[in-house]
This record gives structure tokens, C-alpha cells and sequence, in this order.
């Protein structure tokens, strides 16, 4: 192939639907975009976290879905998340099933192209994509390439990764062992609890700072993306807060016996946060940065989703980066009138 497009979307996770979906809304025709991914199954929530509960309600799942025309949501087949509580938190599966059906729906209209892009190119005033097997060019492209969980290092201990351990059905087994649970964030909470179900014979958390909690008001939520909500908020309360269970230890990671606890366990799940997948090599860049308010890299190239996520801060001067579904969406309504104006032509 060797075409070029006015846009490419580079990744299919939410971000990368979200986009797709909201170009053609704003009237870019949909032969006139290049949407890239090596899968087409909805990123890491449809690959890796189906089986996790959910931090946000339903219904920001649902304005997700029917928020945008494109998405033809109404003619969807019902989904199970069409029927569920719409106050009330769900496992990621209920989103992701409506999701693959938008995505298989916008496939038909876009220009599908089923690859990895390794590198982007800028020359002539278009973005040159490269994958292994294709070429083609767009005058603007959107990375939403996606985040991979952080990790810190300890040779000693058997690594479970993160997808294993948020999914109860594929833990190893870990019979008579002890394991290391670093972090304290949603996605800690759901290991503790998923561990502590097994026959494990102690989780020790080793932690920074103090549990934080999700508070909800009328028109905003403080510690929005980093506190717990759900329920990760209400085991946390009655099970750290409350009564700590009998084979769990919680450890603070300056304790000075540090290396002393952590040498009793055989195991180690990384909670600590994400950061950016390997983004493709773009041409006269070392580093990609993006500007934090607006997703601007480079003039016809943004970032958006987990990947470049928004920061944002509140009235208290709190800061954090916006990550999720529907915050991806009204990220796209603040500024892709920007990135319509700010491509590589005159
Ligand atoms: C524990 C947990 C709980 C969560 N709970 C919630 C929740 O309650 N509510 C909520 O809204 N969200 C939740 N999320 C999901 C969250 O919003 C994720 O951040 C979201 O899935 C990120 O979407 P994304 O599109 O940015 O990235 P991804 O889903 O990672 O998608 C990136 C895509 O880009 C592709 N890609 C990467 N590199 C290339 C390349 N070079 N060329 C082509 N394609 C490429 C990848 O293959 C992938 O398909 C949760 C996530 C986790 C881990």
C-alpha cells in the first residue's frame, strides 16, 4: 500500500476507538482514515483486562458508547452492560464486548490496516508510516499506542505478571508460598484480594503512602483517577482499614527491615503504575513528549489515551493524569478542533 490519508489513528484500544470515532463526527471521511493495529480487539482492556472490576459506573461506560454517531451504537445488538445497574461498577468484559462489535462496525468504513508501525517519518509535509510490511502516509496521525504496567527489579523473585494476577482463573499456583504485592492503587487491591483467595501462605503489600479514596461530589471526584473507588473502596476499608486478614502483612517500603521481608517471599506482583508501550521510532525526535494540556507532539502528530494521558488538576492544586473511557472521550471534544488547525500544511 502506498497511499495517503488525511488521518491515521495508530492503536485500537479505547483511545484509538474513541478517536476514530469522533474524526468522523466532526466530518472526516472515513476512507479518508488510516486506522492501524495489530489486532483489533480492543487494546489491553479487551486482551488483558476483562476480568477486572471496573473503577468507574456503568453509565460512563454507556455515554462512552452513545455518545458518538459513528459508533451506530443504536443498532447495535443488546449487550449484557445494557441491562446492568448503571450506578454501579462492572467487570471490564461488559465493556469490551460492545467495544469489539464498534470496532469490527468502524472497520468496514475505515482504512483497516492490521500491523505494527515502527517508524513515522516526517517529509513533504506528510507523516511517512512504516510497518514491516506496509507503507502509507497522512497528513496528521493520532498515537493512542497504549501503557504497559511499570516494574521494579528483583532477580530473586518469580515474577507473576500483572494480567495473571488481576485474573483470578490465571494464577499459578502458589501453594505454601509467600508473595510480594508492591503498590497500594486499584489494581493492588484487586491482587491482594485475588491472592488472599488462593492457598498462599502470606501476601506481604509493601507500600509508599497511605491508602487514598476516590470522594464524589456533584460535579467532580477528588483523587478522580487515583484514589479507590468501587468495589476495590470498600474491601480496602473493611480489610486495611478494618481487620487486616491473618496471612496478609502490610509493609512500608522505606521500613528499615525491608530486604530482611522481602526475603521471605518466593513471589512478586508489580502494582506500581503504568507507563508508555514503545512508541514507533519517529525521524528527528529521541524522545517523544507530548504537551500535557493538549496532546500536541509535533505539529499534525498527538498523543492520546494511557499512553499521553491529560493532566489535569483540581481546585485543591492536586494533581493527576485523566485516564478512562469517558475522560479519553471528553479529552477529544476539548481538543481535536486543535489538532484539526495545527497539521504540517499551510
Ligand atoms: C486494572 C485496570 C482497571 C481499569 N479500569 C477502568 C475503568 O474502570 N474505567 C475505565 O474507563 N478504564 C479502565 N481501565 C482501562 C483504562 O482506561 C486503560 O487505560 C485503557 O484501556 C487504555 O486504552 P488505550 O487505548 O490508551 O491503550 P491500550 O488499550 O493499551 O491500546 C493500545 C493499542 O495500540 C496498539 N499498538 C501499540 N503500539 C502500536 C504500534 N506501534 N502500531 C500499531 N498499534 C500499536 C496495541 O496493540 C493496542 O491494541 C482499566 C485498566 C486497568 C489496567
Amino acid at each position: 500500500m502506498d497511499k495517503t490519508f488525511e488521518w491515521a489513528v495508530v492503536g485500537a484500544g479505547p483511545a484509538g476507538i474513541a478517536a476514530v470515532g469522533k474524526l468522523i463526527d466532526k466530518g472526516v471521511k472515513p476512507e479518508n482514515i488510516a486506522w492501524v493495529d495489530p489486532a483489533f480487539k480492543v487494546g489491553d482492556l479487551g486482551e488483558k483486562w476483562c476480568e477486572v472490576s471496573s473503577n468507574t459506573a456503568v453509565k460512563l461506560f454507556s455515554k462512552f458508547l452513545k455518545t458518538c454517531k459513528a459508533f451506530n451504537y443504536d443498532q447495535a445488538p443488546s449487550f449484557e452492560i445494557d441491562k446492568l445497574d448503571p450506578e454501579q461498577t462492572c467487570l471490564l468484559r461488559y465493556i469490551a464486548d460492545p467495544l469489539q462489535w464498534v470496532t469490527d462496525h468502524l472497520c468496514e468504513t475505515v482504512s483497516m490496516v492490521k500491523t505494527e508501525i515502527h517508524s513515522l517519518e516526517q517529509e513533504n509535509q506528510l507523516w511517512h508510516l512504516k510497518s514491516h510490511q506496509n507503507h502509507f502516509s497522512a497528513k496528521s496521525v493520532i498515537l493512542a499506542v497504549g501503557a504497559q504496567p511499570k516494574k521494579l527489579d528483583f532477580p530473586n523473585l518469580k515474577e507473576i505478571p500483572l494480567e495473571l494476577a488481576l485474573d483470578k482463573t490465571k494464577l499459578p499456583n502458589l501453594d505454601g508460598e509467600t508473595v510480594a504485592v508492591f503498590g497500594a492503587s486499584h489494581s493492588a487491591i484487586i491482587v491482594l484480594q485475588n491472592l488472599l483467595s488462593t492457598t498462599v501462605k502470606k501476601v506481604i503489600n509493601f507500600y509508599q503512602s497511605p491508602l487514598k479514596f476516590a470522594v464524589f461530589f456533584d460535579d467532580w471526584v477528588l483523587f478522580d483517577n487515583t484514589g479507590l473507588k468501587g468495589q476495590s473502596a470498600v474491601w480496602a476499608r473493611r480489610h486495611i482499614l478494618g481487620k487486616l486478614p491473618q496471612n496478609l502483612e502490610r509493609v512500608q517500603s522505606s521500613d528499615l527491615e525491608f530486604h530482611k521481608i522481602l526475603a521471605q517471599c518466593q513471589s512478586v506482583v508489580y502494582t506500581i503504575g503504568f507507563e508508555r508501550r514503545a512508541v514507533p521510532k519517529v525521524s528527528q525526535m529521541d524522545r517523544l513528549t507530548h504537551n500535557e494540556y493538549n496532546g500536541i507532539i509535533a505539529p499534525g502528530l498527538f498523543g492520546l489515551g494511557i499512553g499521553f494521558p491529560q493532566r489535569v488538576e483540581d481546585c485543591y492544586g492536586n494533581v493527576e493524569y485523566n485516564v478512562g473511557l469517558w475522560k479519553f472521550m471528553l479529552y477529544l471534544d476539548a481538543v481535536l478542533p486543535l489538532w484539526m488547525k495545527y497539521g504540517l500544511g499551510d
